[in-house]
């Protein structure tokens, strides 16, 4: 009998398992749907606790090299007035840095990681996962082109679907979920070329709920001399109903037009950033909704389990979609290192872990997570303040900061003090 893991989705979670379980000596083969590994995306933040589990992958300084480090996050009102902003990574006290990147480069550099160190012969690439069947210590798969012609079967010993928000292992678990949540919120998405603003290492929100701007620099590479790539958001939230779903399919390659948006920021010109010539110094936008789903009762069915998105998909609030898909690979290494030939044992530990840890953050974002204070202070003094003290509190500023961190699972003092999520050691019996 095979006692190899096969991984569906080549994304961030996909090949991050492949990577962490090879370097664990357990033997892995990854289905990915496309023919061809692209740099698709815009930007993404990884939270000290997964850059840690990439520095035990031996990939921190790549990712450094082609990212930036993030110093500091700072909340402004829509009139660019500072709220809240504290240090990140190793600014805060960290021994890991936050590394603000590309997506596409995030995922180059697990790609190229992935085929030197696991083998080009153990990615197949343009190989969709119809179905899966789990049954007595063998999990087995059905895998098409992307045409729909037949590529076979093939058996492992366990099954990790990291296959995104529209995971068809998910959809086959639960045949009746149905397409994911969305709260009214659209996501205007862009790189721009263009001058660096404060100390060239914030990210910064600004605004409301209703209307909001984010942005952060993600490489000091690829642009014009002086320039920065700077990665944005301009987000924009309708009510809608509790049970509210997309108009149209969420696709991160939905292209807009800068019109479509523009036109909201076109006063939000700060003392410390311009917003509406950010906007303008792209060349390239992406539309794409604020979904999510609701956590699941189980993740776990036979040999077969879910991983990332597949399992969690959570709103990009908090910037902890691409950490925590990392969290759960490193968690499911350790668990099986833990539990050696006893995988459903593995697998109850993983699950009981990072099921209800993912569900926390899932139900923080919806209650806008770390981004609240923006929504009090929008309420308390929609046409600005003199003294911020006046409207909101220091202390129930870093209540609410200190409290989004322990839920996320970045508390520094506790993540400088625990051992990797892949030490078995975290995982034995008591
Ligand atoms: C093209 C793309 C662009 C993205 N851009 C951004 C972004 O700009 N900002 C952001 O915050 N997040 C982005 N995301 C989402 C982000 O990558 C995830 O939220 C997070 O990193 C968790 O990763 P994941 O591996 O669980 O899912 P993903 O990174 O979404 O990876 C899932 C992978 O599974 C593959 N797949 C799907 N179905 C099958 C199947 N049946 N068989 C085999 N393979 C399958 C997909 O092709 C994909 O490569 C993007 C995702 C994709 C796919």
């Amino acid at each position: 009998m095979t006692d190899e893991v096969l991984i569906v989705g080549g994304g961030i979670g996909g090949l991050v398992t492949a990577l962490s379980l090879h370097q664990a000596g357990v033997p892995v083969r990854v289905y990915e749907a496309v023919p061809r590994i692209e740099p698709l995306g815009v930007g993404i933040n990884l939270l000290p606790h997964a850059v840690r589990e990439m520095e035990e992958l031996d990939l921190r300084r790549a990712l450094e090299a082609d990212g930036v480090l993030c110093r500091e996050l700072a909340y402004y009102t829509k009139r660019g007035q500072r709220i809240w902003s504290e240090p990140r990574g190793e600014e805060a006290g960290y021994r890991w840095p936050q590394i603000s990147i590309h997506r596409g480069a995030l995922q180059m550099v697990l790609l190229r990681a992935a085929l030197e160190r696991v083998g080009e012969d153990r990615i197949h690439l343009g190989h969709r996962v119809a179905q899966v069947e789990s049954d007595a210590g063998v999990v087995e798969v059905t895998l098409e082109d992307p045409s729909g012609r037949s590529l076979g079967r093939a058996q492992g010993a366990l099954l990790v679907a990291a296959d995104g928000i529209h995971s068809s292992v998910r959809r086959q678990f639960y045949p009746d979920e149905g397409p994911p949540r969305w709260n009214g919120a659209i996501m205007w998405r862009g790189v721009a070329d263009a001058p660096p603003y404060l100390d060239g290492r914030t990210m910064i929100m600004a605004g409301h709920p209703e209307l909001k701007f984010v942005c952060y620099p993600i490489s000091n590479a690829g642009a014009r001399p002086g320039h920065r790539c700077i990665n944005f958001i301009a987000e924009k939230r309708v009510p809608v109903s509790d049970d509210a779903t997309p108009e149209e399919r969420e696709d991160w390659t939905r292209r807009a037009h800068i019109d479509d948006f523009l036109p909201l920021y076109e006063d939000w010109t700060f003392d410390w950033l311009d917003v509406p010539a950010l906007i303008r110094a792209t060349d390239a936008v992406w539309i794409y909704p604020m979904v999510d789903r609701d956590p699941l009762p189980r993740w776990t069915f036979g040999r077969a389990t879910l991983l990332g998105d597949a399992a969690h998909p959570m709103y990009p609030i908090g910037s902890n979609g691409a950490s925590q898909a990392i969290l759960d690979a490193r968690a499911l290494t350790g668990c099986l290192l833990a539990h050696p030939g006893d995988v459903e044992r593995a697998l109850e530990r993983y699950e009981a872990d990072r099921r209800p840890a993912t569900a926390r953050i899932v139900t923080a974002n919806r209650g806008m997570g770390p981004e609240l204070p923006m929504q009090l202070v929008e309420e308390r003094a929609p046409d600005g303040f003199e003294r911020l003290q006046d409207v909101i509190s220091d202390e129930e500023l870093s209540e609410i900061a200190d409290g989004y961190k322990r839920v996320a699972g970045f508390a520094v003092e506790s993540l400088n003090a625990r051992a990797s999520l892949a030490d078995p050691q975290s995982w034995r019996e008591p």
